[in-house]
């Protein structure tokens, strides 16, 4: 087994990168979802190294940039969702705003489509808009608070291999020397391109790539601030100032990336291998200050690895899938593998986790997910070879010339136009049943209790459940706290009645080693419909019942991954358990 750094006072802290080096986790790639592990297992006191490729001094380009209420719950428990809604400017606005030209008239608006601080009955969180420039460095700073984590940047890794019971992450540094670190486990978050993953010989399993090459510009400019409407995080220009560009994407699809004067544009007239023709397109469309900072081009694709875990090495967030920009879910989904993953490794580490938490359970939830995710996006994965049966993005009639006109004849062809362009967008914006309703239905470490599903049929609407394999509901208690505030960080028994015989589930949780804790929070219910609700470390259910279980030992050895007779697995059954009446 390997020790903790914590119990192992004569190891050294992996402090300097020369020679090899040992740690409990290595991290491949300090985009968000590496540096949310990190500081998912640093809160919980495992050993980890991040190695991340990048200097630290190259600012990253600005992508990721919503960050959805139920990643914002996790940052939340981790201490961090305050800092994360400061990061970008806080009396700006949240809105998708449809602009004729930069300057021109304002054709559409859905308010707080990306940002909403309006406060919500289904999360004490809201989403917020937080670019990757502003919302990364809150990560490496959380990240390095924590005495058993280490960030070095700079190093490129070449290759992941596995022998004793161990990894060996092989790399250069950024002199160009070798560097080795040798863990219990690693962790490949090292983004769509991963190298980690190739290796591996893990192929992706979409549908081909769209035949079409978006080029990205990020760049700073005073003027553009003067020139678009007040409140929009996320501008679709339709043309330039003498009129529509046909495209169905119009003159780009602009960001605010600090809401003063950095943004970014995916437009057709950029080229991320000639700064003089991107920049020609940015004055053209307005910015005629503008100062390009960074460029890139990429093939928008959708796909999942088959395999989420190849021995003793995890893949996790882009590493692991792809999905499309629209609807803001790569960043989210991402995390959300961290999260899910970093309390199974931990308590693998620690030796109270049994070999079905990491040998299968964060495969099967994380895959389910993420395989939903891109049915949304239109992939259909029920043939042998997975086809996309909808556009994965937003299309619209291309803008024309009547938008461009004045007086009521050009008011009433962009209210029309407008009209039909929120029609087209709502759903990429209110989809709370993607957001907070996804499920781990049918996990091996979940005890079903065969209940009906609650109602996932409309991407609106989420139905709070304790049903188990769902998020753990919010409630507002009567101290003005959430129910999600008293989480602990390893299980937490909430219960709505008393029960003497809460002792003894406790006892056997000790005699495994189950960090537990009992939470007394009767105005919980009617929500929490069950006497006796066990939440799992990263807040989704993993039991629930109305007394005692006959057998406390199976609830236990199941939701830590210890039970292998299992009648459901794979399955969406009844976990089989009784409970004294
Ligand atoms: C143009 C664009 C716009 C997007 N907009 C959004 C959006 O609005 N909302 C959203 O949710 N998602 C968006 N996405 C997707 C989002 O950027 C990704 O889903 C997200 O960044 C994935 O995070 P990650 O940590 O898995 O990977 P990444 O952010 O790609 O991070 C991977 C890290 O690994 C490092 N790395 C790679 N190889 C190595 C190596 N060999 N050694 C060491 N380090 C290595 C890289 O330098 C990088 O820092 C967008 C993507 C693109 C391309």
């Amino acid at each position: 087994m390997w020790r903790s750094r914590n119990r192992l006072c004569d190891r050294p802290r992996v402090a300097s990168l020369q020679g090899e080096n040992e740690t409990e986790v290595v991290i491949i790639g300090a985009g968000p979802v590496g540096l949310c592990l990190a500081i998912e297992l640093g809160s919980r006191g495992v050993d980890c190294v991040v190695l991340e490729q990048r200097a630290r001094t190259v600012p990253t380009f600005p992508t990721a940039n919503h960050i959805s209420v139920r990643s914002m719950e996790h940052l939340r428990r981790l201490g961090l969702a305050e800092s994360v809604r400061k990061a970008f400017r806080t009396d700006w606005g949240g809105d998708w705003i449809a602009v004729t030209y930069l300057g021109g008239h304002e054709v559409a608006r859905i308010p707080d489509a990306l940002a909403d601080s309006t406060p919500r009955s289904d999360s004490p969180e809201r989403e917020v808009w937080a670019p990757k420039p502003c919302f990364d460095p809150i990560l490496e700073s959380a990240a390095e608070s924590f005495a058993s984590v280490t960030l070095r940047y700079g190093v490129d890794v070449e290759g992941v291999s596995e022998q004793d019971h161990s990894v060996r992450c092989l790399g250069r540094g950024p002199k160009g020397g070798e560097i080795a670190v040798r863990a219990a486990y690693a962790v490949a978050c090292d983004g769509a391109g991963s190298r980690v993953r190739q290796a591996s010989e893990v192929p992706v399993v979409g549908p081909p790539p769209l035949p079409i090459r978006v080029h990205s510009a990020f760049f700073r400019s005073k003027r553009v601030g003067e020139l678009v409407p007040p409140g929009g995080v996320q501008y679709s220009i339709l043309g330039t100032a003498s009129g529509p560009t046909k495209t169905p994407f119009g003159a780009g699809l602009m960001v605010a990336v600090d809401g003063h004067e950095l943004w970014r544009l995916h437009g057709p007239g950029l080229d991320a291998q000639n700064a003089d023709t991107s920049l020609a397109a940015l004055r053209a469309l307005g910015a005629s200050d503008a100062e390009l900072l960074d460029s890139r081009a990429w093939t928008p694709s959708q796909g999942i690895c088959p395999r989420f875990r190849i021995g003793r090495v995890f893949l996790a967030g882009d590493a692991a899938h792809v999905v499309t920009p629209f609807g803001g879910l790569g960043v989210n989904t991402g995390m959300a593998d961290a999260f899910d993953l970093g309390w199974k490794l931990e308590a693998t580490l620690r030796g109270w986790g049994g070999a079905r938490l990491l040998d299968e359970s964060y495969h099967y939830e994380r895959h389910r997910v993420a395989t939903e995710l891109l049915e949304y996006q239109g992939v259909d994965f029920s043939q042998s070879e997975p086809r996309r049966i909808r556009p994965p993005l937003p299309l619209y009639d291309a803008p024309d010339e009547s938008l461009w006109e004045g007086g009521p004849s050009g008011d009433a062809a962009r209210v029309a136009y407008g009209r039909g362009l929120v029609a087209s967008r709502g759903d990429e914006f209110q989809k709370p049943q993607i957001d907070l309703g996804y499920r781990y239905d049918g996990s091996p470490v979940i005890c079903a209790d065969g209940s009906p599903q609650p109602d996932r049929t409309e991407l609106r609407r989420y139905q709070a459940s304790t049903r188990p394999g769902g998020r753990a509901p919010h409630v507002a208690l009567d101290n003005g706290q959430s129910t999600l505030d008293r989480f602990g960080p390893g299980f937490t028994l909430v219960l709505t009645r008393p029960a003497d015989d809460v002792a003894a589930f406790e006892r056997q949780a000790r005699a495994r080693n189950v960090p537990l804790r009992v939470e007394f929070l009767p105005d919980a219910a009617p929500t929490y419909d069950h006497a006796w609700t066990l939440i799992r470390p990263d807040g989704f259910v993993a039991w629930r019942g109305n007394a005692l279980p006959v057998e406390p030992a199976t609830v236990l050895d199941r939701i830590r991954g210890a039970a292998f007779s299992d009648p459901n697995r794979g399955g969406t059954g009844t976990f089989a358990y009784s409970v004294v009446t």
